[in-house]
């Protein structure tokens, strides 16, 4: 017959939230917090609804206390309690701010309590792909630690984890170091912490059929429960105790150990724990086949179960007492009892609980000679284990594949956030280089249009410079009111003759002819139309020499109403013809100024140079032009309009020379002067 065992689970509530321990490395802790959260833990095991509201305002004080191990503390009871409140969202909330306490630290013991706050909720959820998803940090975190509590909780964390996964070996080991942490310790929770800790591991010793270790620890276990007073334990320490024994087929030990469960859990009210033992004491008997015992207690236990509405258990129970009839010689009534129950028991409960009791079923066929369906229930059962196996293999297999799966998503995952923030890496990059190539080229273009924009300046400026330099020497060099160019023109050209004409760069024949012109009477046409008609004349003549001479000849105005032709390289077949011109050019036509008619007409002396075959070392321009000037006193003085032409000497020019300067028209009467003399339009002026 079956036994039952069931752990308990408010044993894991009660223990769970457990009181600092002496604290063996310096950490950030607040110890005003400590002790609170130490007074917290005592108090949730008389009066939880006190306990809780002192969590509640130890959050509301401490929620920011800087002292980060005591404040993760804090947070992880109230994850806890978040999750008694079963509400799950609330519950994520306060867990996720529990677990971004871990980026702020490096404190192993911290980073131990935060993960394995987290591993439980995850075990509790039966979420344990996911803890295990997150099993690692935890290790980690926890092989680090230094703390006895934390190292405690943990542990105990981690162990219940790998129990509830199976991995019995794995969660030994943890229950092992937590138990060494506990032995750190001396306080009022230190043998509660070890008694739940041997129970676990004799639990573990259960499943790994160690039968021997497994009692022997849970018999120390039962000792020292009942040393210390811990009655409320007693019953499940026993119910272990009877599975084992009963495993190992001790029956009459496991009779007496299931009587002494009974009447522990008996005496400190837990109902459905005596259940167990009565259907466990019944079940036993039944394989001593002491049938009249084992009906006893199961009428009993069938009472207490139907007191307790426990319809699952009585159907149990009713298979059991159906067996026991069939034993009793009630065959087709106790089969028909056993065969109903079967039915029940396959429409509500899962095949593994089940399927043992076919085999009990066969046995009842058998005892009553239906041998057919001895072979068929058989049969059955086989087919049901190979149901199960499979099932449980599948799941297995899906577990693993589950678990396989989540850990490589999140590994994925953390690759696609590895890339992404890599990518995002190379996009900034690839943007501040960007921004940095285009201002490079602003920084270029805005200089280039800044050292184009001075170059342009520059240029205009030169430009404009040399306007101003060209203006300057244009001014300098001339005449204002006539445009003609002054004296000084006349004397830096008649310079430069010479010396080109010293370093023989003018041919020798080139002849150059000084023509001197004065307006005649011109004092007159001031007064008469007044200055500014003068003036206009006097552009007006300027005009009309220009007019008549070649790019190359040069008109300068001499002195008042004095104009001086050069003219530059001339044949001197065509200076009568040439000065005719100039004579009647400006005698034929009057000046019109102001709507009048000004007539106007020039007297002059033309010479030029060389002069005579003399070489200009000896008659310069500067003498060529006194003697010119005198020429042109001669043609005032012979009646204007006219001009005198010297053409060369019939004397040695050192014999004539100074008469040439101061008695020209004697010169002339002497015969010592060749003249010709050129008239203008109409005559001489008076
Ligand atoms: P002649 O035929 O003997 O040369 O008589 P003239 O009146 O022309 O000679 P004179 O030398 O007596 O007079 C020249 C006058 O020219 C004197 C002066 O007032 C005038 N004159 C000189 N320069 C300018 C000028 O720039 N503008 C004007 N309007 N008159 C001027
Ligand atoms: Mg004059
Ligand atoms: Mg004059």
């Amino acid at each position: 017959m079956r036994f039952w065992l069931s752990l308990c689970c408010q044993l894991y509530l009660t223990l769970l939230l457990l009181p600092a321990l002496p604290v063996l490395a310096a950490l950030p802790v607040d110890a005003q917090l400590e002790q609170a959260l130490d007074k917290y833990i005592l108090l949730s095991i008389d009066d939880v609804a006190a306990a809780e509201q002192q969590l509640l305002e130890l959050e509301q004080q401490h929620a920011h206390n800087p002292a980060i191990a005591s404040r993760v503390r804090l947070l992880s009871y109230l994850v806890n309690y978040q999750f008694y409140q079963q509400d799950p969202e609330r519950l994520e909330q306060r867990l996720s701010q529990l677990l971004a306490q871990a980026e702020l630290t490096e404190d192993a013991d911290t980073l131990a309590e935060i993960y394995a706050t987290e591993l439980e909720i995850r075990l509790y959820q039966t979420k344990l792909n996911e803890a295990f998803l997150n099993i690692d940090r935890a290790t980690q975190a926890v092989s680090r630690a230094l703390t006895p509590r934390v190292r405690y909780y943990a542990n105990n964390v981690l162990g219940r984890l790998y129990k509830a996964d199976q991995q019995f070996e794995k969660a030994l080991q943890h229950f092992i170091d937590a138990l060494d942490a506990v032995s750190e310790t001396d306080d009022a929770f230190t043998l509660r912490r070890r008694a739940f800790l041997n129970y676990n591991i004799a639990h573990v010793h259960t499943e790994l059929r160690n039968w021997t270790q497994a009692r022997t620890l849970t018999e120390q276990n039962i000792a020292e429960a009942k040393k210390y007073g811990h009655d409320g334990f007693l019953p499940e320490l026993y119910l272990l105790l009877g599975y084992i024994v009963g495993s190992e087929k001790d029956y009459p030990r496991a009779v007496q150990i299931n009587q002494q469960g009974l009447a522990a859990a008996n005496a400190v009210g837990h109902d459905s724990t005596a259940l167990i033992f009565e259907n466990n004491l019944g079940a036993t008997y039944i394989q001593m086949a002491q049938y009249a015992e084992a009906k006893t207690i199961l009428q009993q236990a069938l009472k207490r179960a139907e007191q307790l509405q426990d319809e699952h258990s009585k159907q149990l129970i009713l298979q059991n007492l159906g067996f026991i009839r069939v034993m009793q010689g009630e065959h087709d009534e106790g089969i028909a009892q056993m065969e109903s129950t079967m039915r029940y028991l396959s429409q509500h409960s899962a095949k593994t609980e089940y399927e043992p009791y076919y085999e009990w079923l066969a046995k009842a066929y058998a005892a009553a000679g239906r041998y057919k369906e001895q072979a068929d229930t058989l049969l059955e059962q086989m087919a049901l284990q190979e149901d199960i196996r499979k099932a449980d293999s599948e799941s297995r297999l899906a577990a693993l594949h589950d678990r396989y799966d989540s850990k490589a998503k999140a590994q994925q995952i953390t690759i696609l956030e590895q890339e992404n923030a890599l990518h995002a890496q190379l996009l900034e990059n690839q943007r501040l280089h960007q921004q940095l190539v285009w201002l490079v080229a602003i920084i270029v273009a805005f200089a280039a249009v800044m050292v184009f924009q001075l170059y342009r300046k520059v240029r205009r400026s030169n430009k404009k410079l040399h306007e101003t330099n060209k203006l300057l020497a244009y001014q300098s060099q001339r005449d204002v009111l006539t445009g003609l160019y002054n004296r000084r023109a006349l004397q830096e050209y008649l310079q430069k003759r010479a010396l080109k004409r010293r370093d023989g760069d003018i041919v020798s024949s080139s002849i150059t002819g000084f023509l001197l012109l004065d307006i005649d009477f011109f004092k007159k046409v001031n007064d008469s139309y007044g200055h500014a008609a003068g003036d206009a004349v006097l552009q007006s003549v300027a005009q009309r020499l220009q007019d008549s001479c070649r790019d190359k000849d040069m008109v300068v105005r001499w002195g008042g109403e004095e104009m001086l032709l050069v003219l530059d390289n001339i044949d001197p077949a065509h200076v009568g013809s040439f000065v005719q011109r100039v004579l009647n050019i400006i005698g034929e036509q009057p000046v019109t100024f102001d709507n009048q008619q000004i007539a106007v007409t020039v007297s002059g002396g033309f010479i030029h140079l060389p002069f005579a075959g003399i070489s200009e070392a000896e008659l310069d321009w500067e003498k060529v032009l006194q003697i010119a000037d005198m020429a042109l006193y001669l043609s005032k003085t012979n009646g204007r309009n006219q001009v005198c032409m010297l053409e060369g000497l019939n004397a040695r020019f050192s014999e004539v020379e100074s008469q040439l300067y101061s008695d020209l028209a004697g010169a002339i009467r002497a015969g010592q002067v060749q003249v010709a003399t050129i008239n203008g339009p109409g005559g001489n002026v008076s």
